[in-house]
C-alpha cells in the first residue's frame, strides 16, 4: 500500500492537487486533504505532488 499524506501546514492551498487529481485530493476550509490516505496503486496522485508548489504532498 501506498501512503499519501497533505502536510496542511505547508499547504498554501492553490487547489492544483485538487483539480490534478480529484479522486485524490480536495480542499477543505481552504487547504488541501487527501480523499484516501492509502492506496494500492498511484494513479494520478503523483502529478499532483509534482505540481505542488509547496511540496506539501508525500507519497511513500
Ligand atoms: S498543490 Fe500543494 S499547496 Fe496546492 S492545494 Fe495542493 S497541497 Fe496545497
Amino acid at each position: 500500500m501506498v501512503k499519501i499524506k497533505v502536510d496542511r501546514d505547508k499547504c498554501i492551498g492553490c487547489g492544483s492537487c485538487a483539480s490534478i487529481c480529484p479522486k485524490g485530493f480536495e480542499m477543505f476550509e481552504g487547504k488541501a486533504k487527501e480523499k484516501v490516505q492509502e492506496v494500492k496503486k498511484l494513479t494520478c496522485e503523483k502529478d499532483a505532488q509534482e505540481a505542488c508548489p509547496v511540496e506539501a504532498i508525500t507519497i511513500k
